[in-house]
């Protein structure tokens, strides 16, 4: 069979064999065979640094330096063919003698354009950068700041856990910007880590003369409540918050429990009954009497639940018909009634699950936790009912019995709370549970979880967030066992407690939280003068500070053509195959930043993606393109990490990654980002009810089918014909699911 590389390279060879400033197409060829090196060019004179005014996604003003070659182009480097030159290696002998790609630049395009046709999208690097030499970090800045794995990316702040006794030496230049501002929620042990690594925490409505008012905006992290999804819109570039808009969809006992059976509607039971089955009242109230008339011989138990309440606050377990709240809203649960037991008490599991990226979907599980006991042992009797310390496992609620006993060692199977892994541990030598078994079972929990709640966050994140920085969020999942170990989910908490008073708890919570945050990947702020860090060698500092490019969410026309040609194969083994034979510079910022948090999982299991991953992409919403990406990248690289770390290092070093399209202009997307004067402040949109994301609508146009693609043709946002751009990433096809309401306050 022809390959692709064989009528790319017939198609290269024109009539004309001038030699070529740089090609035409560049990784066109399969990755694993191309490496890109460019030609060492001649030193440039320095330009003077100079700090340049720029506005970032329409939304912020940041400071770029400017100078020192990679920075000098703040958004999109146009080509410079004269200065600019590249060569590919690859595994075709001579192909840089033989195959000389047309200097022609018309010749160039349609060259694009059928390779495009043959190949999805072609890329062209359109300014190749100097190579960079690594970021030397002097002492004082290794000690604060770890460097990512690939050049040209700013390096990352660390953080250090709470209980650290020498707290990080930040340089001033750097510190006086590490504001986190603090909430009524922010955690005692995240406010211990925060100090430890450099940040002041700041206060709102802080207004001295060492932090004036208008400082306190320029926070660069805040752990907070959730919020509505458009008060998302006055996050900042640079500015990172613990939640994604949308999550409520998972956090609400109702919606978790919609969004499920939706799902266990289309794939069955077997697959998504994974909580037990729940009837939301008022709504359900008629199937739930048709359901409890079946079961009343065996006098079912069921247990009543708040929809958005936690701490065990108004739950009861119930048998009797009388005792449903008819008109409340309240949601009604199966109650598992035969439980594992331990010692004849009862158990939960809070599970922390970290989400650093919904498209794509990236998903992390701590391998510790907490196993709560009840502080009654359990039986099952009708008259017993009543007892919420049988019953109920929450702290809260078992730490009021007299027969609480509190665990201070965090190794011992003793008292009312374990940690999960001493409960592993147990179960291993005492019961002889197959662990290994139940732990998969529990990812699968999880995984299924977060995905229940993926169509919904994936869209009100990309209608009210512009930088793919700003977000990531830490749940706290709670499961039963059943007497056979299946695990049954009970809820999601969007705020799960990080209360550390006990030494069992902080020894759970605390390398916890700094492990989030170091997942989360915080950068040295933008204002940071650099130049105040190192006075003799300031170009030495160029790429420290955040760069808005990484992270921005729009696309150029190919990355788009992309994402619609990938999008839209219907067999994995297709998009398997090719989608990383030619990797876009969005394709690459995406991949360095799940390689550099690979780096810092720490006591984290990245459980999505993963080599197996892929079976549950089936579960989404629909194909998605990223999830593609990252199914062949994990698929290719999962086992042997570094031939994929390599070939992005290379693509970095040339500054592919920085090649970003224009920013578009308001009222050309369809994600609108408001102006900076129009974005509500976190305080002042309403926080009542209903709020909704509105995305104008696109009108439709078709492309050609694609080999493998459906018949049905995709429908397109219209063709651009002056600005190569862009709209917000996410699936390429344009019809977006309606975003989804917001829960009532
Ligand atoms: P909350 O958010 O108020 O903590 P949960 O759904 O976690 O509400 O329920 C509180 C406790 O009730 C759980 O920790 C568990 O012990 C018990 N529980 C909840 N649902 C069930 C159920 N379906 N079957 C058995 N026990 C349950």
């Amino acid at each position: 069979m022809p390959s692709l590389k064989k009528i790319f390279l017939k198609l290269c060879r024109g009539p004309r064999q001038d030699t070529p400033t740089r090609p035409a197409v560049s990784p066109a060829l399969p990755v694993s065979s191309v490496t890109a090196i460019p030609e060492k060019k001649p030193a440039k004179t320095k330009k003077k640094a100079k700090t340049k005014k720029m506005r970032s996604n329409s939304k912020v003003d940041c400071n770029i330096i400017e100078g020192e070659g990679e920075d000098s182009h703040s958004r999109s480097p146009s080509p410079d063919p004269i200065t600019d030159s590249w060569r590919m290696e690859t595994d075709i002998t001579d192909l840089d003698k033989a195959e000389k790609p047309p200097s022609n630049i018309h010749e160039q395009h349609s060259v694009t354009k059928l390779t495009s046709k043959l190949n999805g999208t072609v890329m062209t690097p359109k300014k190749v950068l100097s190579r960079e030499s690594p970021l030397n970090l002097s002492e004082s800045l290794g000690n604060c700041l770890r460097p990512s794995l690939f050049p040209r990316v700013p390096p990352y702040l660390k953080f250090v856990p709470h209980d650290e006794t020498i707290p990080l030496k930040v340089p001033a230049a750097i510190q006086k910007h590490l504001k986190w501002k603090l909430t009524t929620i922010t955690p005692i042990v995240v406010k211990k880590t925060l100090m430890n690594s450099g940040f002041r925490l700041v206060k709102s409505e802080c207004d001295t003369a060492e932090c004036p008012q208008e400082e306190t905006v320029e926070w660069v992290g805040i752990w907070g409540k959730h919020m509505k999804s458009l008060m998302f819109r006055a996050i900042k570039d640079g500015q990172k918050m613990n939640h994604f808009p949308g999550t409520f969809q998972i956090g609400r006992k109702d919606r978790l429990w919609r969004n499920l059976q939706k799902l266990c509607n289309k794939f069955g039971v077997n697959e998504f009954g994974i909580m037990p089955k729940t009837y939301v009242l008022p709504h359900d109230l008629k199937l739930l009497k048709h359901e409890w008339e079946k079961y009343a011989a065996n006098n079912e138990r069921w247990i009543i639940k708040p929809p958005a309440s936690a701490r065990g606050t108004g739950i009861k377990v119930v048998s009797r018909w009388a005792q449903i709240p008819k008109k409340r809203p309240v949601v009604v649960q199966r109650y598992v009634s035969k439980p594992y037991l331990i010692n004849g008490s009862k158990f939960d599991l809070r599970l922390y699950v970290l989400v650093t990226s919904v498209h794509p979907l990236r998903i992390y599980l701590y391998k510790d936790g907490l196993a709560r006991f009840a502080s009654v042992k359990y039986n099952s009797e009708l008259t017993s009912l009543n007892d919420r310390y049988m019953h109920l496992t929450n702290y809260s609620i078992n730490r009021l019995s007299k027969n609480y006993t509190p665990n201070e060692d965090f190794a011992a199977c003793e008292g009312h709370k374990w940690t999960l892994q001493t409960l592993f541990q147990y179960l291993k030598t005492d019961k002889n549970v197959d662990t290994e078994a139940l732990w998969t079972s529990i990812k699968d929990l999880v995984i299924k979880t977060i995905i229940s709640g993926e169509a919904s966050i994936s869209s009100l994140t990309k209608a009210n967030i512009t930088s793919r920085y700003n977000c990531y969020e830490l749940f706290g999942i709670d499961v039963l066992l059943d007497e056979d170990l299946k695990p049954w989910l009970l809820e999601v908490n969007i705020s799960p407690s990080l209360h550390s008073a006990s030494p069992l708890d902080i020894h759970v919570k605390g390398p916890l939280v700094s492990t989030v945050l170091n997942i989360a990947q915080f950068q040295v702020p933008i204002k940071t003068n650099i130049e105040m860090l190192s006075k003799d060698k300031p170009h030495k500092m160029v790429g420290l500070p955040y760069d808005s490019r990484l992270y921005t969410v729009y696309l150029s026309k190919e990355e788009r053509d992309k994402h619609i040609i990938y999008t839209n194969m219907e067999d994995r083994d297709m998009y398997l195959r090719d989608i990383l034979s030619t990797l876009t510079p969005d394709d690459v910022r995406h991949l360095i930043q799940a390689e550099d948090e690979l780096t810092q999982t720490g006591d984290m299991e990245r459980v999505f993606p993963s080599k197996d991953s892929h079976k549950y992409l089936g579960f989404l919403a629909g194909p998605r393109y990223y999830n593609r990406l990252f199914d062949a990248w994990e698929t290719r690289y999962g086992d042997k990490r570094d031939p994929g770390i390599e070939l992005l290092r290379n693509l970095c070093d040339i500054g592919y990654h920085l090649e970003v399209p224009p920013v578009p202009l308001k009222n050309d997307i369809d994600a609108p980002s408001p102006a900076p004067s129009e974005r509500p402040s976190l305080r002042s949109v309403p926080s009542d009810r209903g709020s909704v994301a509105v995305l104008p609508t696109v009108s439709a146009t078709t492309v050609p089918p694609v080999p493998g693609a459906p018949s049905t043709p995709v429908s397109l946002p219209p063709a651009r014909n002056s600005s190569p751009v862009t709209r917000p990433c996410g699936d390429a096809l344009a019809l977006r699911p309606p975003p989804a309401l917001e829960p009532r306050a």
